[in-house]
């Protein structure tokens, strides 16, 4: 049952005066339940309650954390079919999106679970001491990774399960041995709330400290600013807008003790179209991106939002094929009237721009909250000039710019902001002339795709789902699959400690049988 209140710690709270609802986008209506936008002290209580968690959580071993995230993941598939209900109430997306998001945010929990129950990912660095190294003796030191301290997550509007309350931030934190405080998305209030019922079921059944989860309802900003500015707190996870993560980067940076902002944020994801493959098939193409582009009703952070190709009559056809197919689409409903009010303001600031020629722009009637694809093409030179025209519309909208010639394709790759992928279409080598393409494309972006479309993003230790600037904060860490977990740990070393007090990660015995640097040999073998 939906209570619309506060999870502190293991308690449901409501003493805020805020109320809000969630909206059902395809009816346009407001869902039923008034949710308690969390007040000062109930904030307060939950970061107090997680420092005192973070101790016990970290005594725990790493079975044992993994007994609790293997939890969470049947926990939230036991809530069925109220938890699909409810995503699709307060989402608009459908039955089918619901449960493929359940399995992967699942699927995440579990892949983490496994990793921190074998172990080694703490990565074990050890160098044995030389007592009678001359000049001076050689010092025993022992290194591993340990958590950071209470971590506060933001979920993003468009994944309110893979992305939020028990998204990968979650997850990787959690694994990682972080207490985490979640600041619930308006948006889908009541999915955050179910599934902060199975976190908090899970870690009771398995003995898990009291403040180890909390969740936190808000519809505004300042919930979040106050959790990102309280002092016990010691690292953030944002998904979403580029505004709204650098405002609480800002805000991190200016603490007195400033703490890492992990910010996944929007991206136009380049798509280079070589010319070879736009003649030999530019219309399975243009049906490939037409779909691309309007999948999920373009509300990915991976969608395709800018196509690059070489002005020819390969690239025309091209242009002609993908708006004779875009419109071919049923449109979809968007997550919420802000959203597409969103989309709709932003399209048209696109359009506006001088230079800007709309190839295709959906122009049946459709419902409320249903968005209407477009694609726009601009000349290279006044893409250049233009830097309005780099930023992302969040929605079915795509922008083919149609480049002179390959110096101006590669001078345009190098000036676009950082992105989370880039894309290259080539057929047989053309790709060999384009190596200097390929080599800007490179630096701009965290994920090259070839011959294939940017959305959909593979949960496993390879990806990287992250870039440079402002694709994330720092291009440094990923937000999806098991290496995101670098984000909540710290190096630690101990120095010429006697080996019954080291963490059993470090005994000489190697208890646990984890992969460890031993003077510099990897190996599984005890001292
Ligand atoms: P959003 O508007 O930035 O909201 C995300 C969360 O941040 C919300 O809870 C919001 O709270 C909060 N927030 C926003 N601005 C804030 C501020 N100034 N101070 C404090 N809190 C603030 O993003 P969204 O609409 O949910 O998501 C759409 C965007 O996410 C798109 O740009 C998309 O590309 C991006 N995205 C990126 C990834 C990735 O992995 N890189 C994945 C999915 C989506 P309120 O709503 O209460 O204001």
């Amino acid at each position: 049952m939906i209570t619309g209140k506060n999870y502190i710690g293991n308690t449901l709270s409501a003493r805020g005066q805020k109320t809000y609802k969630t909206i059902n986008p395809v009816l346009n209506i407001e869902n039923e339940t008034a949710f308690v936008e969390a007040n000062s002290d109930e904030i307060n209580e939950a970061i107090t309650l997680a420092e005192a968690a973070y101790i016990k959580y970290n005594q725990k071993s790493g079975p044992e954390k993994a007994a609790f995230l293997n939890a969470i993941a049947d926990e939230i598939l036991a809530l069925d079919t109220v938890l699909i209900e409810t995503y699709c109430s307060e989402s608009g997306l459908p039955q089918g999106r619901a449960q493929g998001e359940r399995g992967r945010t699942i699927g995440q929990l579990r892949a983490f679970a496994a990793m921190i129950e074998e172990g080694s990912w703490i990565h074990a660095t050890i160098d044995t001491g030389i007592p009678d190294r001359a000049p001076a003796p050689k010092p025993d030191l022992r290194k591993m990774l340990v958590p950071l301290g209470p971590v506060v997550v933001f979920g993003a509007s468009n994944f309110p399960l893979a992305f939020s309350t028990a998204g990968g931030d979650t997850a990787a934190a959690l694994a990682a041995g972080c207490p985490v405080i979640v600041k619930s998305h308006p948006m889908h209030a009541g999915t955050g709330e179910l599934v902060s019922s199975a976190i908090i079921k899970a870690a009771k059944d398995t003995g898990m400290p009291n403040g180890v989860f909390s969740n936190l309802n808000s519809s505004g900003i300042e919930v979040g600013q106050e959790l990102v500015q309280h002092p016990k707190v010691k690292a953030v996870g944002f998904t979403g807008s580029i505004k709204g993560g650098r405002a609480l980067f800002d805000i991190a940076a200016k603490r007195e003790e400033p703490i890492p902002v992990f910010a996944e944020m929007g991206s136009i994801n380049p798509v280079i179209m070589l010319p070879e493959a736009l003649q030999n098939r530019g219309g399975a193409l243009a049906t490939t991106y037409a779909g691309s582009i309007t999948v999920g009703s373009g509300q990915f952070c991976t969608n395709p939002g800018l196509l690059l190709g070489i002005q020819g009559e390969g690239l025309s056809n091209f242009i002609q094929q993908l708006s004779e197919e875009i419109v071919k689409i049923e449109p979809s409903c968007m997550l919420h009237p802000n959203i597409i009010g969103a989309y709709e303001k932003n399209k048209q600031t696109a359009i506006d721009q001088e230079g800007l020629v709309v190839a295709a722009d959906y122009g049946s009637e459709v419902g409320v909250n249903y968005a209407r694809q477009a694609v726009v093409t601009v000349k290279g030179d006044t893409f250049l000039q233009n830097t309005t025209l780099h930023h992302e519309v969040f929605g079915p909208f795509s922008m083919v710019v149609e480049c002179e010639n390959a110096a101006q394709l590669q001078e345009i790759i190098s000036n676009l902001e950082g992105q989370l992928t880039g894309t290259i279409i080539s057929d047989n080598d053309e790709i060999a002339k384009y190596g200097h393409v390929v080599a800007a494309l490179q630096t701009r972006v965290g994920r090259i795709i070839f011959n294939g479309v940017p959305t959909g993003v593979e949960v496993c230790s390879a990806m990287h789902h992250g870039g440079p600037y402002p694709a994330s904060t720092d291009s440094r860490f990923t937000a999806v699959g098991t290496d995101s977990i670098k984000r909540w740990v710290r190096p630690f070393s101990f120095q010429d400690w006697p080996d019954h007090l080291l963490p059993t990660e470090l005994k000489n015995a190697n208890p646990l049988g984890i992969s460890r640097s031993v003077n510099n040999e990897q190996t599984n073998a005890s001292i």
